[in-house]
């Protein structure tokens, strides 16, 4: 999904915070960035042009899958631009399962999962869990982002066939300013049509997509949402994970955040290779209200395009009277 969520460098894609596929302990990752090219052309990506150009070789593939099987990694994520449109997508899938990967994850606009024989192929060949960027709530507002006729269409018989077959999707949501107030109501659709599990990315002011500041929300604004979230995802027992988002501005909610950079992935890119701690989006900027917060040493700190967008401020809750992290 081009950026169909936030791009860590420019991609990445990625999970969280109970008993499902979101479990901290499946850590360290691969991450695959096959190419930056998409069948989409979403309004916020910040793949541009020239950056579609560029892929990984599925030899370069292989090599990386070799490496990181060779240091015991055993949890695979291919990502792009959309890994789907690779044809090389189920042979890598299955080489990598050969190579003794446990769980191998396809992160997909998942357009193609509409036609249900080349879902069953990648099933076949061994991806084991799906995630599907959403990119807007309405139909009409999604073909509007994602720029392509009749694509509304293909999202939907997508989600039924992953959800008919016991995929247990995980939807990929952008939080930007014209989504974020609709979060619940996006989430509650879909739990309607059997998605149980979300993951919620904060929409990311790089590359192509830099000049568009307009778009990144403000975090004082955007939590109220976040947590009317959580709490109706725990009563109707369904997960909701945010990225991007520091604790301290989700008090009593701290179990629903998820930072993926200190979870031990590496990411592999047309363009290079990088431990996801060290992303420009990963975090990186904590302000002097950091000290004392309990969770400083495991908090990435506020994104620099958020800073550079909106400033450091913090929310004005003391944290030094928060509970101790659990882990
Ligand atoms: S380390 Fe800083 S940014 Fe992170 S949760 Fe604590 S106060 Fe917030």
């Amino acid at each position: 999904m081009p950026n169909r969520r936030p791009r860590e460098p420019i991609h990445l894609h990625r999970r969280d915070a109970t008993d499902l596929a979101y479990d901290p302990g499946r850590v360290p990752l691969l991450d695959v960035v096959l190419g930056y090219d998409c069948n989409l052309s979403c309004a916020y990506c910040t793949i541009g042009e020239a950056m579609r150009r560029r892929a990984l070789s599925t030899e370069r593939v292989a090599r990386a899958i070799d490496q990181a099987a060779a240091r015991g990694v055993r949890d695979l994520a291919f990502t792009g631009g959309e890994p789907t449109i690779r044809d090389d997508l189920p042979a890598l899938v299955r080489y990598a399962r050969r190579r003794g990967f446990e769980h191998v994850k396809v992160a997909s606009n998942g357009l193609r999962y509409a036609h249900a024989a080349y879902l069953d192929h990648l099933v076949a060949c061994g991806v084991d869990r799906f995630h599907v960027s959403m990119h807007a709530v309405s139909d009409e507002d999604y073909e509007a982002t994602v720029r392509r006729d009749g694509a509304a269409a293909l999202r939907h018989a997508a989600i039924d066939h992953l959800v008919a077959r016991g995929l247990d999707p995980v939807a990929d949501l952008i939080l930007e300013e014209r989504t974020y107030r609709e979060i619940r109501r996006w989430i509650e659709g879909l739990v309607t049509r059997g998605v149980r599990r979300f993951a919620l990315w904060l929409v990311s002011l790089t590359d192509a997509n830099a000049l568009r500041a307009e778009t990144l929300p403000r975090l004082v604004d955007l939590a109220p949402h976040l947590v009317d979230a959580f709490e109706a995802a725990r009563r109707g027992g369904y997960e909701v994970t945010s990225l991007h988002v520091p604790r301290c501005f989700l008090p009593g909610h701290e179990d629903h955040v998820r930072h993926p950079g200190f979870e031990g992935v590496t990411v592999v890119t047309p363009d290079e290779v990088f431990d996801l701690s060290a992303s420009r989006l990963g975090g990186g900027v904590k302000p002097a209200a950091c000290a004392g917060c309990p969770w400083l040493e495991r908090c990435p700190g506020l994104r620099a395009d958020y800073v550079a967008r909106h400033g450091d401020a913090l929310p004005a809750r003391r944290l030094d009277t928060a509970e101790e992290p659990a882990r």
